[in-house]
């Protein structure tokens, strides 16, 4: 039958020997050519024999040879998914990212022709899965659902995790929990045959490190195989910038780059790797007006809307160009000219190349002029017809991103503007240049703050040569990297560092948790956390509510486990609920995320001078030049104008660095956020504009997850208005919530050694020792803080107890982001926390070495008694 099978398809490949079950399948030429051109085309045998003869296998191949769309195929025609086969399970492919998971089962649908009705994806709110579904694509989200409701996953026969490398948190549990499945469904299948059978794995990697997979033995008992593809991959010349352009500049940049390569430059299509959909938004949108139709040239200044604009700086890597015509008649860019091998990174440095600039002393604003020019004189090289650009990123609409598959019109240049979507997961035809902004979105984590957030930051070497590595593809190709090879040797990692290691703990617990995996401790990560690391996790869930006694995900934690912020951020959002806190709490956690919106210098400076620091006025003894005076008294006003405008935000009597930030974020709203605001108040735009996305985001799924909840009042809705005193007091309360573990207590009245470690007597305010409930050195609050002020203005104390969001460690340890709160509220808002028992005659907390925290014993305000006195255990 198998001959016969092979009779009907005489394009198809030779029938790998061992099958016994063959679906025949019928394609069209022209997809089996393509087909057949895949490098992965040609080890179909030894893939499958592979698979078949072991539950587990890894594949690993350069970007482009065929992995993801040929492995499912291959799959399906030896009967995997198939009703009548020995394996009638479905073949599941997981993506990290959904944008790859639609257009990639669109593109197997494509392929497997007769068969592409068998072919559905899944992911979140979308599917298309029916009764005949034999391939099934689906983010890593949706299997790790599907776990949690079977975890034998019995309606699959293989699955396949692809861009393993990556290791997204996703990735790394469900290889984890996988390892298991396979291992039990071997068992099940040998014991109970005829009701079980085996699941095959197959993990897909690009061609970077897969050791954390196959050499862990806590992971795979036996090596899995692993099956490398090699790949034809062309030359790429790589073309460093001189400079890095500033922060913020990368966008203007690449829409140059991309101009003079499409004036200049021969046929083919271009790659650009930005952040994320706002950037790329604005760079097709930059790029159409200046050359989205025929004869760019002349277009580009009016179009652009800001003629002149040049970044200084920007002439760096220009000047070449600037000597006339001939240069830029011929073929090569003036990069290409300085550039050197693709085998050797150091070469293609440029930045210590002599400048070669014509009139060289010709001061910054001629040359920005000479280079205005020569951008207006474009075109002379190459023939500039239309650019034919298109975004790609994962919340585009599924058909607009299989625009970037087809053949752009007669004549146009294709120019696709993706996010790292395009660096492995969806290879994009013809393309011949990359332009590499060098940046990526990721999750970021700072242990020390213990903050989670968005950030862009530079992508890793291996990263940015898997981008360069997409223009190599079709022919010879360039790429151009918007930054510096000293910026790329000095600040880019080697590899990016899996997304466990840049999570906080209690995050990953969490997510683990509300999936049903309760046993983290023993779980067979590819990367494991620190024990100890994740047993603390598990104890601040527990004080969250997120945990019950056994370790389980509560309600409650399930609930915080769907906000994209660390879990103590969750809490509060999850504790706004009431008093009409919610627009509040939003605010302040989507600024707690972000970090400290105020611009730093000048407070760190006066910061300095508060403590004491080398600029202490008067204490000078040197005199001083004119210049250096003026300076001096120029960086004293600014110093003034900042205190002036943090009182002003701190208001009368301030009780929370928190409640200062909540009304900088409303004044800033108020006065319509812009930049004389943001100068004002001494903000950071950047930051601001990033809070008001993260409230946003976090209103839309408080309202989503939270039915019956007061509007949570996103961005784009009326301005904040200034929280009521009652409701000051509940934020406060609702901060302490989620920092419950961030407590500290004047050392003077924690009484023991706690006492003695701070000094009982303290010289003064800023002097004054707190303890915290993890015992060890005193911390002071940092002179920043508004608590100081509410000090002063009140009883010339400061408070009995505060929370803080972080510990700083430099002259002193200094607690930042400091809450005054009331030790009684902890009896209520950090119930988990407080054990009921005998009072005893002191009243505040107590350091227990044994327990090794601290017991405060505190008289409580509210509750329908004052007795018996609650103990707190903090
Ligand atoms: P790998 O997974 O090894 O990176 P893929 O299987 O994704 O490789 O890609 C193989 C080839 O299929 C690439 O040349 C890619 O351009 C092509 N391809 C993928 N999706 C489509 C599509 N929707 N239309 C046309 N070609 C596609
Ligand atoms: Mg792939």
């Amino acid at each position: 039958p198998l001959l016969v099978a092979r009779g009907i398809l005489p394009s198809a490949p030779t029938q790998p020997a061992g099958k016994t079950h063959y679906v025949s399948v019928t394609r069209s030429d022209e997809i089996q050519q393509q087909r057949s051109r895949l490098p992965v085309y040609g080890e179909e045998q030894q893939i499958m024999e592979a698979i078949g003869a072991h539950p587990v296998v890894v594949l690993s191949g350069e970007t482009g040879s065929g992995k993801t769309t040929q492995v499912p195929q291959f799959l399906v025609e030896a009967g995997y998914g198939d009703p009548a086969s020995g394996n009638p399970g479905m073949v599941g492919i997981t993506q990290p990212r959904r944008v790859a998971a639609l257009s990639m089962a669109h593109r197997v649908a494509q392929e497997l022709g007769s068969l592409g009705h068998a072919v559905a994806h899944q992911v979140r709110f979308d599917t298309t899965v029916g009764a005949d579904t034999r391939v099934k694509f689906m983010t890593e989200g949706v299997l790790l659902r599907e776990l949690a409701g079977d975890l034998l996953l019995s309606r699959y026969s293989a699955l396949v995790i692809d861009e393993a490398h990556e290791r997204s948190l996703n990735t790394d549990i469900l290889l984890g929990v996988l390892s298991r499945v396979v291992r039990l469904r071997e068992r099940l299948a040998a014991e109970q045959p005829g009701v079980h059978r085996r699941l095959r794995l197959v993990i897909m990697s690009a061609t970077l490190r897969v050791d954390d997979f196959v050499k862990n033995a806590r992971l795979f008992r036996v090596p899995p195989p692993v099956i490398k593809v090699q790949a034809r991959q062309h030359a790429v010349r790589v073309h460093f910038a001189r400079r890095t352009p500033a922060p913020g500049q990368h966008l203007a940049e690449a829409v140059r780059k991309v101009g003079r390569i499409h004036r200049r430059l021969p046929a083919g299509g271009i790659l650009v790797f930005l952040t994320g959909q706002a950037e790329i938004t604005h760079v097709c949108k930059r790029l159409r007006e200046e050359f989205g139709q025929a004869g760019g040239e002349g277009e580009g200044e009016a179009a652009a809307g800001e003629p002149g604009r040049v970044e200084a700086g920007d002439a760096e890597d220009e000047d070449v160009d600037l000597g006339g015509g001939d240069l830029a008649a011929a073929p090569d860019d003036d990069d290409f000219a300085m550039a050197s091998s693709d085998d050797d990174d150091d070469d293609a440095d440029d930045e210590d190349a002599e400048p070669v600039i014509v009139g060289g002393d010709a001061d910054a604003e001629g040359r920005q002029q000479l280079l205005g020019e020569s951008l207006r004189a474009g075109g002379r090289g190459g023939a500039a017809g239309r650019l034919h650009v298109l975004p790609l990123y994962s919340l585009l609409p599924a058909a607009q991103q299989l625009r970037v598959f087809a053949a752009p019109p007669a004549g146009a240049r294709l120019c696709v503007v993706a996010t790292n979507v395009a660096e492995t997961s969806i290879t994009i035809p013809g393309i011949r240049y990359v332009v590499d902004a060098g940046l990526a979105k990721q999750k970021t984590f700072d242990a020390q703050t213990q903050v989670q957030r968005f950030a862009v930051q530079w992508t890793s070497q291996a990263a940015a040569d898997q981008r360069m590595g997409r223009a190599g593809r079709t022919g010879p190709g360039h790429c151009y990297r918007l930054f510096s090879s000293a910026v790329f040797n000095d600040q880019f990692a080697r590899f990016s560092q899996p997304e466990i290691a840049r999570m906080p703990l209690e995050g990953v617990v969490l997510q683990m948790k509300a999936m049903g995996l309760d046993a983290v401790a023993n779980f067979p990560f590819p990367t494991p956390p620190a024990r100890a690391a994740l047993r603390r996790a598990e104890q601040l869930l527990g004080w969250l509510g997120a945990l019950d006694a056994e370790g389980r995900a509560t309600d409650l934690g399930r609930l915080m486990s769907v906000f994209p912020v660390a879990p103590r951020f969750a809490r509060m959002l999850v504790a706004a609920r009431q008093g009409g806190c919610l627009p509040y709490v939003v605010a302040v956690v989507a600024a707690l995320s972000v970090g400290d919106p105020f611009v730093r210098d000048h407070a760190l400076d006066a910061a300095e001078a508060e403590a004491g620091g080398p600029d202490d006025g008067g204490a000078e003894t040197r005199s001083l030049d004119s210049a250096e005076l003026a300076a001096r008294e120029r960086r004293r006003a600014l110093r003034r104008r900042y205190w002036a405008a943090q009182a002003r935000l701190a208001g009368a009597r301030p009780t929370s660095d928190v409640l200062k930030w909540l009304t900088a974020v409303g004044a800033y709203e108020y006065a319509g956020a812009t930049q004389a605001a943001a100068d004002a108040h001494f903000l950071r735009p950047k930051a601001m504009r990033e809070i008001a996305q993260l409230r946003a985001q976090l209103a839309h799924l408080v309202h989503v997850h939270c039915p019956g909840a007061a509007p949570a009042g996103a961005a784009g809705g009326r301005p904040l208005r200034p929280p009521s005193a009652q409701q000051q007091t509940l934020i406060r309360q609702i901060v302490l919530a989620g920092f419950v573990d961030q407590v500290a207590v004047r050392a003077d009245l924690a009484g023991g050694e706690a006492a003695a470690a701070g000094g009982a007597r303290p010289a003064g305010l800023r002097a004054t020792a707190y303890v915290t409930m993890w015992g060890g050195e005193p911390v002071f609050v940092h002179p920043e803080s508004v608590v100081h002020a509410g000090a002063q203005g009140q009883r010339q104390q400061m408070p009995a107890a505060v929370v803080y969001g972080e510990l700083q460690h430099t002259s002193r340890l200094w607690a930042k982001v400091v809450t005054a709160v009331d030790p009684a509220w902890l009896a209520t808002v950090a119930r988990p926390l407080c054990s009921f028992g005998n009072p005893l005659p002191y009243p505040l907390p107590q350091y227990n070495a044994a327990r090794d925290r601290m017991v405060c014993h505190v008289e409580p305000r509210f509750g329908p008694r004052a007795w018996p006195l609650p103990s707190v255990k903090v």
